[in-house]
């Protein structure tokens, strides 16, 4: 059994809200959907690897269209992530937020054989790491393992998607494997209008 706290404890300064961008995979943006009723195409938005850094050319998740490779991540501006309340400067979808933000800054120590042994925290993310708390890493690492799951089915997903070719494809698109969005939500955001909750079946 690895070690079963981390010293650390979030200031809130907003870094990783503004500066990092947040790649959500389709089990974050379902439950989003689910617990909010935004509009994933509002929210998401499809980056070329000229806008992101960080992330291997091999990586699994690039979805391929007209030859171009794009990754699926959290809507940002200049003042941050599109669920960064601009005023209160906290998260406006707390509970309902990607696992990678629930994970940040917190990196998985493993041993040779690749059995658990704690969470450190990343050195090179931009976090200040503030050492005056302590995290419990038990559902931290609960959290690592459900998301390595999601990430295993996305991939598959994205290789769905990638060996589909039709005209007029969009790297949007993607977004219909996973979450059924009524054609006037669409319509509105690509008229450039904010689409209203959408109604959400349980
Ligand atoms: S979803 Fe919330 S926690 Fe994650 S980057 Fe956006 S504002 Fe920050
Ligand atoms: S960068 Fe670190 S301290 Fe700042 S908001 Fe994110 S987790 Fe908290």
């Amino acid at each position: 059994m690895g070690r079963d706290s981390v010293q650390f404890q979030c200031h809130h300064c907003g870094h990783c809200c503004t500066e990092v961008v947040c790649l959500p995979t389709p089990w974050d943006v379902v439950r989003i959907v689910r617990d909010t009723g935004f509009n994933p195409y509002d929210f998401l938005e499809f980056l070329t690897p000229d806008e992101i850094t960080g992330v291997d050319e091999g990586d699994p998740s690039w979805l391929s269209v007209g030859g171009e490779r794009y990754m699926m991540a959290l809507r940002r501006d200049a003042k941050g992530c599109f669920f960064l309340d601009k005023k209160t400067r906290y998260c406006s979808i707390y509970e309902s937020r990607p696992i990678l933000c629930r994970l940040y800054p917190f990196k998985l120590e493993e041993t040779r054989d690749g059995a658990f042994k704690g969470f450190s925290l990343h050195t090179d993310v931009g976090c200040p790491r503030n050492r005056d708390g302590k995290v419990e890493t038990a559902p931290l690492y609960a959290l690592y393992l459900e998301d390595s799951g999601h990430h295993s089915d996305y991939d598959d997903l994205v290789e769905v998607f990638n060996r589909d070719a039709y005209s007029g494809k969009k790297p949007e698109d993607f977004i219909e494997l996973f979450v059924e969005v009524p054609k006037k939500h669409r319509k509105r955001h690509e008229k450039g209008e904010v689409s209203p909750k959408l109604a959400i079946r349980e």
